[in-house]
């Protein structure tokens, strides 16, 4: 299948950029919502409706959340793309249609999408909260989850820009993970279900993204949503939205996220859902913590009139700032960073480090400098 032109073709153009709250996404539900698939299924600690989107009369049927983390929003735009392909009357739509029942939550979490955090409202992670179910979303998604009975669970989420596959220095687009269902992270029939669908998934991003996707570690944690639907039999798949070259507004990646989502489907849709597919998943190679989005190398400092030539990252922090989203540049790391990447990376060949206070860098200090006094970095970017 050629993925890029359908992506082309079914994109939701109202949807872009990383900030997406209910506003946003309401008026293209109402939209789609054309033989009463929608259904307010509960509310958020803020009273705000969490929707429910179903389309299908097929006998599989598949349940997808995102958002579950509020600032996590590309596999949100995703999923909005893969609902325009489904209500498009294409051929490959009513193939879908025909086998699968979708059940789609865009946004599990519209408090912490509107505040642009992790958490919800009363600052938890419901991604911690899948046993004790203290939070009104966990209980929305767990009472879905034992009405509708799926056979397949989508896990959806974005990971931060830090991740890197391995070692090989290029960043970790698109993740994956069949979640365990014990300690000993063991497979069984209902994992290597989900590990398949992974399987296809990989194969059709590796044309797109050649060694981009990496495999999130399997450690067991009960209070992971994905660990306790694996756990209660239904195979669950974590699929996390990264970094793309440049990508900061996440709107190629989102691409990538549409792709897994036709790919992985139609591998259920032939029934290519055999369990020996391990070795091949676990050939897909681990996420690593290894990026950060700047590295500069080789500058020189003054410091107590002894030069030194040192090294420092530097990392974006998403800060929401009167309803935009900002992305502040910080120092956050100084020293020796041989054992890092990063996504954009800068030689200085010993030129001197200036700024506006001290002419040191320093932790936490914006990253607004110059380099031997003609080249200016403003908020981590070169501007001669
Ligand atoms: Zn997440």
């Amino acid at each position: 299948m050629n993925y890029e032109p359908l992506f082309d073709e079914y994109k939701t153009e109202e949807l872009h950029g990383r900030y997406i709250t209910l506003e946003d996404i309401e008026p293209i539900l109402n939209k789609l919502n054309t033989h009463n698939q929608l259904e307010i299924i509960g509310k958020s600690v803020q009273e705000k409706p969490i929707y429910s989107y179903r389309i299908g009369s097929g006998k599989s049927k598949i349940l997808l959340w995102s958002q579950m983390h509020g600032n996590e929003s590309t596999t949100t735009k995703a999923l909005f793309d893969f609902l325009k392909l489904l209500n498009s009357g294409s051929d490959l739509a009513n193939k879908y249609l025909e086998k699968f029942t979708f059940l789609a939550i865009p946004m599990l979490n519209p408090d912490g999408a509107k505040l642009y955090t992790r958490q919800n409202a009363n600052e938890v992670d419901l991604n911690r909260d899948s046993q004790t179910l203290s939070q009104p979303e966990s209980k929305i998604l767990r009472k879905t989850f034992t009405e509708f009975e799926p056979d397949f669970c989508y896990n959806l989420h974005d990971q931060r820009t830090i991740f890197g596959v391995a070692d090989t220095g290029k960043p970790a687009t698109v993740s994956f993970l069949a979640p365990s269902y014990n300690e000993e992270r063991e497979i069984n029939e209902v994992r290597a279900k989900a590990i398949a669908v992974i399987v296809a998934m990989n194969a059709a991003l590796q044309d797109l993204i050649p060694g981009q996707i990496g495999r999130f570690d399997d450690s067991f944690n009960i209070n992971c949503i994905g660990d306790t639907f694996q756990s209660l039999k239904v195979p669950t798949i974590l699929i996390e939205a990264g970094h793309f070259q440049k990508d900061y507004d996440r709107e190629i990646t989102r691409k990538f996220i549409f792709t897994a989502l036709v790919s992985g489907f139609y591998c259920i849709y032939e029934n290519d859902i055999v369990d020996s597919k391990t070795d091949q998943y676990l050939n897909i190679p681990q996420n690593k913590v290894v990026f950060y989005d700047f590295v500069y190398k080789n500058i020189k400092i003054n410091y107590d009139s002894t030069k030194i030539i040192t090294n420092f990252a530097i990392q974006f922090k998403e800060e929401l700032i009167e309803n935009k989203l900002i992305f502040n540049a910080y120092i956050v790391e100084i020293g020796n960073l041989d054992h890092v990447f990063g996504h954009f990376e800068y030689d200085a060949h010993e030129a001197l480090y200036e700024d506006a206070e001290g002419n040191i860098p320093k932790l936490d200090k914006k990253a607004d400098f110059f380099l031997d006094k003609n080249t200016k970095i403003v908020n981590g970017m070169i501007k001669i």
